[in-house]
């Protein structure tokens, strides 16, 4: 009973008429004012004074000024600069939202976790591709869409959702299909996601794999072999074809051994982990300690990204991909792009 939205479902004049800021112009910035831009949407691009980027949005073709000037004139302000400063740049575009106009997001951390309190009377709503920007940008450019979610936080006019449908419409997410979520939903489910299996949890089983191997005399180059290059295939299996077409694929003795040693290893105390991690996200400790990590110039996160440059898996594929072909295909630059 999940609704999702194509391109019949959205009414472009919802947008056509507006002028939508797009502040930052990186990843989602540049993807969104591109494809608004081309699908006949009025576009200024807000960008501070020093921005690198700003060189960028005017050889796409497109008009820059200040995050509040561009907030000044805007009906729609797509906030699309990094989670951790939209706060302060909210802080100086807050005065120039208008009654009606609204606020726009591609992720919720920020509104959920109570560190943007816009005005009552504009809307507050979330279009968020489920892909890096260069996505976003390169399947308009090819015809097709990039999935997204909706949601609004706060209707203001009454026309939140159809206004939010006409933006995703724009940027191409309805050609691929939109799913409606809530602020809550999208920003809890992305940070557990990304905490517990995408970035944190298979970096780790990775590691902790590699290591086993290493510590117990096997080569590094056959340890980073098994655990991390071949992680790439696995996964694609599963991306096309689900758990099933993955254990097709693979021998009969992978599948068994796969299939009873798995729940070994990822055990219950993994789970009662996974759960305490969820539990952290909602009860936004996570956000806080997040919060205070950034005020404080990020010390933890310095010395545990360190330590993770400089683990031996990191030379030694290094090495590896040097020697092989396969680092110079395109879907590996793809893998290279940020997750958030
Ligand atoms: P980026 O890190 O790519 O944004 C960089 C842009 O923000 C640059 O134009 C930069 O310009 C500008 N910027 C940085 N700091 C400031 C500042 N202090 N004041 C003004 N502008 C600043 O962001 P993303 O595109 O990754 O993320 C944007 C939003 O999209 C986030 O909410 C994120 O969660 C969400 N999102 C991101 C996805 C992704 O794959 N990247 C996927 C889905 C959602 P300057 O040159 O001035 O630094
Ligand atoms: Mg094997
Ligand atoms: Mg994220």
């Amino acid at each position: 009973n999940t609704t999702v939205y194509y391109d019949d479902d959205a009414d472009s004049t919802e947008i056509e008429d507006a002028t939508v800021a797009v502040l930052g112009y990186g990843s989602q910035g540049h993807a969104h004012a591109q494809n608004l831009a081309d699908s006949g949407v009025d576009v200024i691009v807000g960008l501070r004074e020093s921005s690198s980027s700003r060189d960028a949005a005017r050889a796409d073709g497109l008009r820059v000024a200040t995050p509040t000037e561009a907030a000044s004139e805007a009906d729609v302000v797509s906030v699309l600069v990094p989670d951790t400063v939209q706060p302060s740049v909210y802080a100086d575009i807050e005065s120039e939202l208008e009654s009606g106009d609204t606020l726009q997001f591609a992720h919720g951390f920020n509104i959920h976790y109570g560190q943007i309190e816009p005005p009552e009377d504009v809307d507050v709503t979330m279009i968020a591709p489920k892909s890096p920007g260069h996505l976003v940008r390169r399947n308009y450019e090819n015809g097709e869409g990039t999935p997204g979610l909706l949601a609004v936080y706060q209707d203001a006019t009454g026309d939140a959702k159809e206004q939010a449908l006409a933006y995703a419409e724009a940027i191409g997410c309805t050609r691929a299909g939109v799913v409606e979520t809530t602020f809550r939903e999208e920003t809890e489910t992305d940070l557990f996601g990304e905490q517990a299996v995408l970035c944190g949890g298979i970096t780790e089983l990775i590691k902790v794999g590699y290591e086993t191997l290493v510590d117990a005399g096997y080569s590094p180059e056959m340890a980073y072999f098994e655990c991390l290059n071949e992680m790439k295939l696995i996964v694609d299996l599963m991306y096309e074809g689900g758990m099933r077409e993955m254990w097709d694929s693979v021998s009969d003795t992978a599948e068994y051994g796969g299939l009873t040693q798995g729940p070994e290893i990822i055990d219950e105390g993994v789970r009662e982990n996974m759960e305490q991690t969820l539990e952290e996200v909602q009860n936004g400790e996570f956000a806080r300690e997040w919060i205070t990590e950034n005020q404080t110039g990020r010390p933890v996160y310095r010395q545990r990204k360190q330590a993770d440059v400089n683990h031996d898996i990191e030379d030694v594929g290094a090495r590896l991909r040097d020697l092989f072909a396969w680092a110079d295909d395109e879907q590996n630059d793809e893998s290279t792009e940020k997750v958030t």
